[in-house]
Parts: structure tokens; C-alpha cells; sequence
């Protein structure tokens, strides 16, 4: 979100289209200055007080991500409130994702807080504590039941391994094969190893509870192995009445084996490359993340690519030429988002890293300009209606046509936004809706900016609506067109019951009226 467009000052609008309304609505659009990829930012000591969160939205956030592995529901829910506070400023949607740990394993406390492994050294995994220097304990209790021989422990993120050798009752004995540091409480990895563990933990059971209860727009779950587990936490935050989108974490090699099955029942999906990179050959990853991204597309479901996008901004004030490559590379890809984890929660120069986010965006997208529209993806069984498919198809056709300066998508569950978001058209095209949870999860789709408080269930009032605000904010003038689409709700308010009779889906072609600013 970039720069906050003054209010109207001197509209004059008629009925569905008050004054109250339009002074209301500070917009938050510049499509000058903010990519149409969006920007998931992850909130931390570095970015969470007010003034900091304010600036990393000016610089380009769209949605906040909280990191359940860090924190309390206590400590996150002062995020959310802030977040939520500046929102309600600005007057202007923001997304939050709340990001749940999921069965990640650490390492327990070592002896001095680290140990330098050397290949060929000796270490054990042991039940209860550990009583020499070579012990180490688990958070996983069923561990050494799980292991076999032959199995590879990855720790410190993939930097150091060991090979299983020998499995005893109480412990496992396992070889350095890649020499390095391990510290206290480390994650632990395990390839192709699979494990017993629950995908949601009572933690995570208690953190997505929490979350539905405090409004979040997204809950992503780490560690997806199988569709069921994206349903049972889809029941959870249903039966806490919340409408959360579920995104998935493809951080395992299970969940690439059943991608399709997953990215149909998630309502959108992370390539989690931190984990993901060390589950996986590391060398694999990048053709997996293109195959997540193509999936997701033919599924219909958003894709945020996560983890050390700008990793070296953490310290440094400028990124490598490989990490602007790989942001550039995701968005011509696919990628609906970005994400910065480390970078923002405890790196140097969070608002700096977001900047540049923005930056490498607006580039690239610049290359995109032109391009024919993509086919929205068709793959899911419960997604877009064929008519709502072929409308938002025609809606789009018709914009770049008719070089449209405008398109307004009144989305009541956000998914013909989402349709119309995959096209990648550069035509600016905001979203509406009666539902703040889908103007919020728009925060997530390309190219779709969430638009507060426009008449969004009365046809007529929106396109009195549309035209003033566009004129205001000097987007269109008298003559420019206008296309409005939108489903069967945007009728139902219509003075003109024959024209809610029967209606689906509806596109229109406006000329814009009012003059300039
Ligand atoms: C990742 O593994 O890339 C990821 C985003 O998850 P986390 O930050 O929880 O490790």
C-alpha cells in the first residue's frame, strides 16, 4: 500500500453514493508506485511497533504474516490490534496471516548453547536428558521409534547432517556425514523419514482457535502432508464461525507427492523454501516451486513464495544479484506474493527490504505489460461457475479492448476477484464487497486492490459510486470507460426487478460522466 489519496472534498452524488460515504473511503491506491505482486511482510521485533508497522505499509505490505513458532497468542494479539488500528486510519483493508508452527521438532538445550561437529563424529539421539556431551534430546519423544538405520538428521537448517547407524531402546547412534554447528533448540529435519506426529499439534489446535477468534484472514499450517489435514483445520476455524482462507505450506516431500489433492482443498498455498529446502535435494526446489506455482494456477488458488528472498538484507542495505533475480523470476512465474520473514522480523532495514520487495515488483511487472491474459485456471472441482468464469474472462477481454481505465469486481466470497486477478491484466482493477474478510484476503490476489465501503449489492449505485470516485482520485474522466463486473448479489439490490430476475452474472460497460477532479 502505497501513498493515501485525499478525500473527496467536492463530489456531488445521488442516491447510494453520499457524501459521508465517498469523504469516508480514503483510497489506498497508486498504481505508480505499488507492485501489483503483493508483499506478505512477517511482524517481529524489528517491525511491530506502531510507527514501524505504518511505515513498512506506506513502503508496500499488504498482508502482515504472525509467526506462531515465535510468541504467545497474548504477544501476537498486540500485533493484531495494531495492525487492525492502522487499518481503521487509513481506512483501508490489510491482510493478516497467522502462521501455525505444525509438527517442527527442535533440538533440546546443548551443553554451552552449541557444539562443532566434525564428520565422522559420533552422536546420539536419547530418551529423557542427556548426560555427555554427544546426547542430544528431542522435542519429539517418539523419535528414536521412528528412526531406522540409514535415516539422514538434518539440523541447523540443512547446514549439518548425520546418518543413522545404529538404533538401541533408549537411543540412536548416528555419524556426522556434513561437518557444522548445531545449536540449542534448532529445528530438526527429516527427509523422507515418516513420522507419526499429528499435523496439528495442541498447540496449534489452541494458536488456530486464538486466530479465527481475532479475526485473521488467513491461518497457514506447516508441515501439510495430506489434503485431510488442510480440511480438519478448515473445521476448526469454521466451527469458530470465522471465514479464514487456509493456506497450505509445502515444506515436505508427502505434500509434493499429493500437490494436486492439496492445493484443491487449501484455499491457497506457500512454497515454504526454508523447510522445503532442506526436506527436498536443495537442487529440486526450483523446478518444484515452478510445478507449485502451475499447480496452484490450474487450481485457482493464490501462491506465496516464502524464505530468504532478501536474505542478505537482514544485514545489508542492498540485496545480492541472485536474491533480485529469484524475486523477479517467482513474479514472472506466477506468484501471487512475495514474502519477507527474517528480513522484517528481526533483520536491519525491514522498511528497506519491503521497498526493495516493491521495487524488484514494479520492474519486472513492467516486462508483463502487454502480454496476453492468462486462462484462468480450471482444474477445481468447487471453483469458479462456468458463466462466472467465461464473464470474468469477457470482462477481461473487454478492459484491455476497450483500454478501460478502470475495472471494479464486486466479489462477495472474493473468488470472481481472484479470476480476474490470474488474467494479470495491468488494467487497474479494484475489488469490492460487503464481506471485510474478502475485501481483506483481496490484500493477497495480484493486481486487486480491496476498495472500502462501495455500494457492493446495488448496480446502480455502484456505478454512480464507481464514476465519482474514480473522477475524484483522477483514475478516469468524462468519456473513459468503466468495466463493472460482479455476480448475482450486485442485482439483487436493483430497483429494476426484471433486471435481478434471473441474473448470474453481470458485466458493464460504463462511460464515465462526471469530470475530472
Ligand atoms: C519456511 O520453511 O520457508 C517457512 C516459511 O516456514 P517457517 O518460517 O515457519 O520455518
Amino acid at each position: 500500500m502505497a501513498s493515501v489519496l485525499e478525500s473527496p472534498t467536492s463530489a456531488t452524488c445521488d442516491s447510494g453514493c453520499s457524501e459521508e460515504l465517498m469523504a469516508e473511503y480514503q483510497s489506498p491506491l497508486n498504481y505508480v508506485q505499488t507492485a501489483r505482486t503483493k508483499i506478505v511482510a512477517t511482524v517481529g521485533p524489528a517491525c511491530g511497533e506502531l510507527e514501524q508497522l505504518t511505515r513498512l505499509l506506506e513502503s508496500g505490505v499488504n498482508v502482515f504474516r504472525l509467526n506462531m513458532a515465535h510468541g504467545t497468542p497474548e504477544s501476537q494479539q498486540t500485533f493484531v490490534d495494531r495492525i487492525r488500528k492502522i487499518s481503521n486510519d487509513l481506512n483501508a483493508p490489510v491482510g493478516i496471516l497467522v502462521d501455525l508452527a505444525g509438527p517442527k521438532f527442535r533440538l533440546g538445550e546443548l551443553e554451552d548453547g552449541q557444539i562443532t561437529c566434525a564428520r565422522g563424529d559420533e552422536f546420539f539421539f536419547v530418551k529423557g536428558k542427556s548426560n555427555a556431551q554427544n546426547e542430544l534430546t528431542t522435542s519429539y519423544e517418539p523419535l528414536i521409534d521412528e528412526l531406522s538405520v540409514g535415516d539422514l538428521v538434518m539440523l541447523a537448517d540443512g547446514t549439518v547432517s548425520m546418518q543413522v547407524e545404529e538404533i538401541f531402546a533408549d537411543r540412536a547412534r548416528m555419524q556426522v556425514v556434513q561437518r557444522g554447528t548445531i545449536r540449542s533448540k534448532q529445528g530438526i529435519n527429516l527427509p523422507g523419514i515418516r513420522l507419526s506426529a499429528p499435523a496439528i499439534s495442541v498447540d496449534d489446535h489452541k494458536h488456530a482457535i486464538w486466530a479465527a477468534k481475532a479475526g485473521a484472514d488467513f491461518i497457514s499450517l506447516s508441515f501439510v502432508r495430506s489434503p485431510d489435514e488442510v480440511r480438519t483445520l478448515k473445521d476448526i476455524i469454521r466451527s469458530c464461525g470465522s471465514k479464514a482462507g487456509v493456506i497450505a505450506k509445502i515444506e515436505k516431500r508427502e505434500a509434493l507427492d499429493r500437490l494436486e489433492e492439496i492445493v484443491a482443498e487449501a484455499d491457497g498455498v506457500m512454497v515454504a523454501r526454508g523447510d522445503l529446502g532442506v526436506e527436498i535435494d536443495v537442487a529440486q526446489m526450483p523446478i518444484e516451486q515452478k510445478r507449485i506455482i502451475r499447480t496452484c494456477h490450474d487450481f485457482h488458488k493464490p501462491v506465496i513464495i516464502a524464505t530468504q528472498m532478501l536474505d542478505s538484507m537482514h544485514e545489508s542495505l542492498r540485496p545480492t544479484r541472485a536474491e533480485v533475480t529469484d524475486v523477479a523470476n517467482a513474479i514472472l512465474d506466477g506468484a501471487d506474493a512475495c514474502m519477507l520473514s527474517g528480513e522484517t522480523a528481526i533483520g536491519k532495514h525491514p522498511q528497506e527490504a519491503v521497498a526493495m520487495m516493491n521495487r524488484i515488483a514494479l520492474a519486472t511487472e513492467k516486462s508483463m505489460v502487454g502480454q496476453p491474459l492468462r486462462a484462468i485456471g480450471n482444474k477445481r472441482a468447487d471453483g469458479l461457475h462456468d458463466v462466472t468464469s467465461a464473464v470474468v474472462h469477457g470482462a477481461g477481454v473487454m478492459a484491455q479492448v476497450l483500454e478501460a481505465k478502470l475495472v471494479v469486481v464486486a466479489s462477495h466470497s472474493g473468488r470472481t476477484a481472484l479470476g480476474l486477478s490470474q488474467q494479470r491484466s495491468f488494467v487497474p482493477t479494484v475489488g469490492i464487497s460487503n464481506e471485510e474478510t474478502t475485501l481483506r484476503q483481496m490484500c493477497l490476489y495480484w493486481g486487486v486492490m480491496p476498495l472500502r465501503n462501495a455500494p457492493a449489492s446495488n448496480v446502480e449505485q455502484l456505478i454512480k459510486y464507481t464514476d465519482k470516485w474514480a473522477c475524484h482520485h483522477g483514475l478516469a474522466t468524462r468519456g473513459d470507460r468503466i468495466v463493472i463486473v460482479g455476480g448475482s448479489h450486485l442485482t439483487a439490490g436493483s430497483n429494476d426487478s426484471q433486471l435481478a430476475r434471473g441474473v448470474h452474472d453481470i458485466v458493464i460497460v460504463h462511460e464515465v460522466e462526471c469530470m475530472g477532479k
